[in-house]
């Protein structure tokens, strides 16, 4: 059996005690990740960010609010399982300064500073082991396949799925997966269902590793 991990949902970067940065992300692909993978025979575990959406009931919710979060249970998970699918959409930025207090309205424009989290992604593909696999996605607005594969690349992947911002908080999404040598695996329009079944399809070959090699996850 193996075992995915799979991050989802979008995260959150609080300002002060009240207020946060984040985005529009519903959760709904991870879930639909889950639950395919589940039905295929995988164990399932799921790093979430706060959603409204439930995942199915067979598999290991682990839920976070921000990055730096995600990114801790994602190290701390990533070990015991065989492989990463990166479906949420992290907060990028966050405050450089948090405050203890609730800002206070005085009339003038509020300027944030803002720094970049770090990339959970990338930084558990780093560590991967070699029977290990990480599969990233990529929405780009402009030049999507191009980017995709940089980010690919970049971030350590072993397969990328391409989207549009149209993916974000809808039921459907239109893909392109795109393999670790930059051919395209396949392109697929449909349900979050009908997509990840294409996702789980497509990332099946980089389980056969520990087919041929049960033994290897020992380091
Ligand atoms: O750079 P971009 O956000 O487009 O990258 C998308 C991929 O990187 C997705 O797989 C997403 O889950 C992952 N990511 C991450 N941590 C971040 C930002 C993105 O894991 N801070």
């Amino acid at each position: 059996m193996t075992k995915i991990l799979i991050t989802s949902g979008p995260t959150r970067q609080y300002l002060d005690p009240v207020r946060y940065l984040t985005n529009a992300s519903s959760g709904r692909m991870g879930a639909a990740l889950a639950e395919v993978a589940i039905g295929h025979g995988h164990q399932v575990t799921v790093v979430t960010g706060p959603v409204a959406i439930q995942y199915p009931s067979a598999a290991r919710v682990i839920q976070v609010d921000t990055t730096d979060e995600m990114l801790a249970a994602v190290l701390e998970q990533f070990p015991e399982h065989d492989g990463l699918i990166g479906a949420a959409a992290p907060c990028d930025y966050m405050p450089q300064r948090v405050r203890s207090g609730k800002i206070a309205k005085d009339g003038r424009p509020l300027t944030l500073e803002l720094i970049e989290t770090p990339d959970v992604v990338a930084t558990a593909a780093l560590g991967k082991r070699h029977n290990q696999w990480v599969v990233g996605f990529a929405l780009e607005t402009e030049d999507q396949r191009f980017r995709a594969i940089v980010k690919m690349q970049r971030k350590c992947c072993d397969m990328i799925v391409s989207n549009g911002p149209s993916a974000i908080n809808s039921l459907d999404n239109e893909i392109e997966i795109i393999a670790a040598d930059g051919t395209t695996l396949c392109v697929v329009s449909g349900t979050k269902h009908d997509v990840a079944e294409a996702i789980i399809r497509a990332a099946e070959p980089l389980m056969e590793i520990d087919l041929m090699c049960p033994d290897a996850r020992r380091r």
